[in-house]
């Protein structure tokens, strides 16, 4: 009787590596942040000798998510895993409450407003403006602080 205590542990290390590689992936549009900070990343699980990972969108149709998939396949292709495949899980739909603290922080520090209430990055101020719903890319609107008179972007709430 083989136990199968081994390789179970064994699929945690792998899973955990893996985990490390989609550290190191960041988002094309906001170079701070990792997919694992955008709250991305789902899931990953081997089958056989192939990494399956599952993302999710942050918004429909956004074109980063191509890049994103590609990044990842390179990222896992980098550190020895040669048999990858990207999932795309759109159920349950994203949303910016599973961005990290850690995310949301690299975010205000990167100078864009988190998601949720809208706040001025440069001095705090919530006194704030919408100039456009439509910002550098979709996923982002444009707004001005009234205070410091400064335009940001302003993650988008999804
Ligand atoms: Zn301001």
């Amino acid at each position: 009787m083989v136990t199968e205590t081994a390789p179970a542990q064994a699929q945690n290390e792998v899973s955990a590596k893996i985990w490390q590689v989609l550290e190191t992936v960041v988002d094309p549009e906001i170079p701070v942040l990792t997919i694992v900070d955008l709250g991305i990343a789902r899931d990953v699980r081997m089958d056989g000798d192939r990494a399956i990972v599952s993302i999710t969108p942050t918004y429909t149709g956004c074109p980063a998510m191509d890049t994103i998939k590609a990044d990842i396949l390179t990222a896992l292709c980098d550190h020895g895993f040669n048999s990858a495949v990207v999932e795309t899980v759109v159920s349950p739909a994203w949303t910016t409450d599973w961005m990290s603290a850690d995310g949301r922080r690299k975010l205000e520090d990167y100078g864009i407003s988190p998601p949720g209430e809208v706040r001025c990055p440069q001095c705090g101020s919530s006194e704030t403006e919408c100039l456009s719903e439509f910002g550098s890319t979709a996923c982002k609107a444009l707004y001005r602080c009234i205070t410091c008179r400064e335009p940001f972007d302003h993650f988008k709430c999804i």
